[in-house]
């Protein structure tokens, strides 16, 4: 009972705050744990699984491919990567795509090209990164000092220089900040890890035309919005803007680890060869994933469902902010990703309690429980969730 939770303890690093559980499998959103009790997922790995736990389409894509080729690195050529990079731009604004592992090296990447970009195409003082408070981009040192949350940063400064952090839907300090030293301008079109925090409308149309005015980059990081999660293949497309660079990674895999900078082409000929690379980018077998991923979320009908499962939690979300006027403030995100607004610190009791039930959701911030489920997730998942939540809001 419990041996691999123990086991872990025992040879791990200590770095995460992990639930006394051990997954054993998967299938859609349900998952089942050592001792054979079953779960009911609406964090999906923090918004990785897209199709749930082992979708049929992504196992056998994968089961293929590692019978057929593993890896042979960046020297060479590979089909999975040139096709999974054909699919991205088919379906983007961008014109080519770096391959990497995880988030934070999509983000890394997108801050070495734009002041790379800037070095090339104006100035060697060109080199300012604006980024926003509460934002998240990862935990490598370039990723680290973009996120606009000095939580984040104790004990691991001095940081990468020359970042400047602004206030979310902030158009005035938009204004004051953006000038001819500024190489990019990064922002999530939703703050995920802050707790899905919305960037308004406004507020994304100035970020793009002071861009344009000073020639800075406009880089989205899409790696918890993209690939289907907001009800659109990626956020920006609700805004009716296109950014410079976008990152992906999360739900690009479907649980393989897989990572993307996608650029515009003129943008991404600063990386010229030797300029940047990555031994596993762009692996055969996570291109696969990513190919039968991209495949499903492109088909028919598909992201007009996760719109319509969105909005079916988001209204059943809604009902609990009216039953419970006090305890729940309101709902913000889009499609499958959702935050609710609790009174301050009540959201990780809240996630407490739903794991009790067996439910697993996050709480990234104190006052935020956020929902994530697969993109498949079903209507009565959904109402299970729904009805969790009111009998844990009538009795706290
Ligand atoms: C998760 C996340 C990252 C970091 O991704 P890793 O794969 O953990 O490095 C960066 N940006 C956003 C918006 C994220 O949600």
């Amino acid at each position: 009972m419990g041996y691999l939770k123990d086991l872990g303890a025992l040879y791990l690093a200590g770095n995460y705050q992990r639930f006394p559980v051990a997954f054993v499998r998967g299938q859609g959103s349900r998952l089942w744990d050592e001792e054979g009790q079953e779960y009911l997922d609406f964090c999906a790995g923090i918004a990785v699984c897209a199709l749930g736990h082992c979708p049929e389409e992504v196992v056998k894509a994968v089961r293929e491919q590692t019978e057929r080729l593993l890896h042979v690195s960046n020297l060479y050529w590979t089909e999975p990567q040139a096709r999974l990079a054909q699919k991205l731009v088919e379906h983007s604004f961008g014109d080519k795509v770096f391959f990497c592992n995880s988030g934070a090296e999509a983000v890394e990447a997108a801050l070495k090209l734009a002041r790379r970009y800037a070095y090339l195409n104006h100035s060697p003082e060109k080199t300012r990164i604006v980024a926003l408070k509460n934002s998240f981009h990862g935990r490598t040192y370039g990723a680290l000092t973009a996120t606009g949350q000095p939580a984040y940063w104790e004990g691991f400064e001095p940081l990468v220089p020359d970042f400047v952090h602004i206030p979310a839907n902030d158009r005035k300090a938009l204004r004051e900040v953006l000038g001819e030293k500024v190489c990019a301008l990064i922002l999530e079109p939703i703050q995920g890890e802050g707790g899905v925090v919305p960037l308004e409308q406004a507020f994304l149309e100035e970020a793009r035309r002071l861009c344009d005015r000073f020639k800075a980059l406009l880089i989205l990081d899409e790696i918890q919005t993209g690939v289907g999660r907001t009800g659109r293949l990626w956020a920006y497309e609700h805004f009716g803007i296109e950014p410079d660079i976008m990152c992906l990674a999360k739900g690009l895999g479907g649980g393989l680890p897989l990572g993307a900078m996608v650029a515009r082409e003129e943008v991404m000929a600063a990386l010229t060869p030797g300029s940047h690379a990555s031994t596993f980018g762009g692996n055969p077998v996570a291109c696969a994933a990513g190919l039968a991923v991209l495949k499903r979320v492109l088909s028919e009908g598909f992201l007009e469902e996760v719109r319509l499962r969105g909005a079916s939690l988001a209204r059943k979300l809604e009902d609990l902010a009216r039953e419970f006027p006090g305890r729940v403030r309101g709902v913000r995100g889009q499609g499958l990703l959702l935050g609710l607004e609790v009174e301050k610190g009540l959201a990780p009791e809240i996630v407490k309690r739903l794991f009790a039930r067996r439910i697993l959701a996050t709480a990234p911030k104190p006052e935020v429980v956020r929902f994530s489920p697969p993109l498949t997730v079903a209507y009565r998942e959904i109402d299970a969730l729904a009805q969790a939540l009111r009998e844990i809001l009538a009795d706290l």
